[in-house]
């Protein structure tokens, strides 16, 4: 990108509407929140604070939407997707601009969102084969059954801030081929890459209703817990947030799926590929500057790797340049999301200093000349932590890795195990044997074996455990559609009607 285009890009203040029965609509008499570019401390956007008339509003739309889009055939719903897949990737770059300048993470990562988006998107344009349903011959003499899968009717998407992109697009594209209606609340921090796609969803032929977005915060998620016509909730967010929607939603009647925050673990072994294992942990750790629910925020030193592998893990964490993301040449890492994040970050990282941790590599206090406003933290590496530490006890959701250092294999899984969260775990290691124990015995719901980032693409389940996951069915691949889908059940039997049957019986 030019310069030119990097000014353009962070020139003008957007609007944020929302979007209720095919009509992009300003909230008025609203209270509002500012949506930042990471990068500047610049305001970009207003984000309207709905309230339950907007919520009502978008629930009847998507209600009064249900009906048409349910008979519609699912290969003629997905038709709408396939087209819509066409235009993510011709806007490819601009949605990926859109998410840097409203999150602040590299265009590298940006690019990394929407295309996880993107397979999403693909994924959901081959559901009507997974629509498909069963059938049972002869359960008794001439008596057959089966199974076949409707929609449920008006569902709702509530999301984070961390990606933009994807995360929506983990759950209307799937929730619409399955036949439902939607209502989507992106995060207020974020509103604006949702706009955006959801512009081009409409421009690929959705019929008006079927996807609805409002703005907002806590008030429109409670109307939407609670409201009679909501069939189904998807949420992505923090734990004690997780917690409460799930138990909210399921209060009401709702179907739930909420994932919820982590802290994942990295095992590096002695023997295990210096470069390669430093790299993945870096990425890992550091990569969208910690604000991932897949991030690597804690890596087990095994024996010997503080020998081998820990002194260059060191090295690499000091040598990552933070920076702003909104213009050329790019850092490796960005900002984190607002300056109240930033110093709970840094207070997060005092406080470790303070119980005994040592500091390798300090990102407090970082100033960036060029960008003196931005909310900037440099990467952090905090050594010989112990469990009992708050860095270990709470999500940091920020640009620091923990090092922990553990004498054997056992041990170190042991402690992994310890944790609340289960959302991931991996292991660097030349050894098939390692790896393999670690897989089988590691309280975690998806396992990178020398992968730092083990997080699920759209046909297998985003697999949170424990405190990262309520509910029993995950967003992607088939637990999506189950998600998103009941099952109907028919036994049927046929008699004849005796003389004058076509087949001649009694
Ligand atoms: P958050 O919990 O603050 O907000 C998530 C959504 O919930 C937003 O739309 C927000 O408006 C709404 N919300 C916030 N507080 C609420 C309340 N008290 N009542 C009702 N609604 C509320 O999360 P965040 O800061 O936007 O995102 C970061 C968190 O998301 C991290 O904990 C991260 O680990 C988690 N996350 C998890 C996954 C996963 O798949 N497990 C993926 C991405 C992010």
């Amino acid at each position: 990108m030019t310069s030119e285009e990097f000014k353009l890009m962070a020139s003008s203040l957007q609007p944020c509407p929302n979007y209720i029965a095919g009509e992009w609509q300003t909230a008025t008499d609203v209270n509002s929140t500012p949506v930042y570019n990471p990068s500047t401390g610049d305001v970009i956007a207003e984000t309207p604070l709905g309230t339950t008339r907007h919520v009502a509003a978008a629930v009847a739309a998507a209600h009064a939407a249900f009906p048409a889009w349910s008979e519609t055939p699912p290969t003629e719903r997905a038709r709408v997707f396939f087209r819509f897949k066409m235009l993510l990737e011709d806007n490819f770059e601009a949605l990926a601009q859109s998410v840097t300048r409203e999150h602040g993470k590299t265009l590298t990562e940006a690019r990394g969102d929407v295309r996880r988006g993107i397979e999403m998107v693909e994924f959901a344009c081959g559901i009507p084969s997974l629509l498909m349903g069963e059938v049972l011959e002869n359960v008794a003499r001439g008596i057959d059954c089966d199974a076949i899968r409707q929609p449920l009717g008006v569902c709702v998407g509530i999301t984070p801030f961390n990606f933009p992109a994807m995360v929506p697009l983990w759950m209307y594209p799937v929730a619409l081929v399955c036949g439902n209606t939607f209502v989507l609340k992106p995060s207020e921090k974020v509103p604006l890459t949702a706009i955006r796609i959801a512009e081009l969803l409409e421009k690929a032929g959705l019929p008006k209703g079927v996807l609805n977005i409002i703005h907002g915060g806590r008030e429109c998620v409670d109307a939407l817990l609670t409201h009679p016509n909501v069939r189904a909730v998807s949420f992505v967010g923090s734990t004690p947030v997780a917690r409460q929607v799930f138990e909210t939603a399921t209060k009401h009647g709702k179907r739930v799926q909420s994932n919820g925050g982590a802290k994942n673990y990295i095992l590096l072994m002695p023997d295990a590929d210096v470069e390669n294992s430093v790299r993945g942990v870096t990425e890992a750790a550091f990569g969208c500057a910690g604000e991932r629910c897949m991030a690597g925020s804690t890596a087990i030193v095994v024996g010997d790797a503080a020998r081998t592998v820990l002194p260059t893990l060191v090295e690499a964490t000091r040598n990552i340049q933070v920076g702003p993301t909104d213009r050329a040449p790019q850092p490796h890492m960005g900002p984190v999301i607002t300056r109240q994040h930033r110093d709970r970050v840094c207070e997060l990282i005092d406080q470790g200093v303070k119980e005994g941790a040592k500091i390798q590599s300090d990102g407090r206090g970082v100033k960036i000349a060029s960008a003196p406003n931005g909310f900037f933290v440099g990467a952090t590496l905090l050594d010989e932590v112990r469990p009992d530490m708050t860095v270990m006890r709470e999500e940091i959701f920020g640009p620091v890795l923990n090092v922990m250092r553990m004498e054997d294999l056992d041990s170190a899984i042991e402690i992994a195990n310890r944790s609340a969260f289960g959302n991931g775990a991996s292991i660097f290691t030349r050894s098939g044997k390692a790896a393999r124990e670690f897989k089988h015995r590691v309280k975690a719901g998806m396992v990178g074996i020398n992968i730092g980032v083990p997080a699920s693409m759209a046909w297998f389940p985003f697999n949170g455990w424990d405190d990262s996951f309520f509910g029993d069915l995950h967003m992607q691949g088939r637990e999506g559609v189950q998600f998103f889908t009941q099952l109907k059940v028919t036994t049927s039997r046929w008699f004849s009607y005796g003389e004058g049957s076509i087949w001649g019986d009694k």
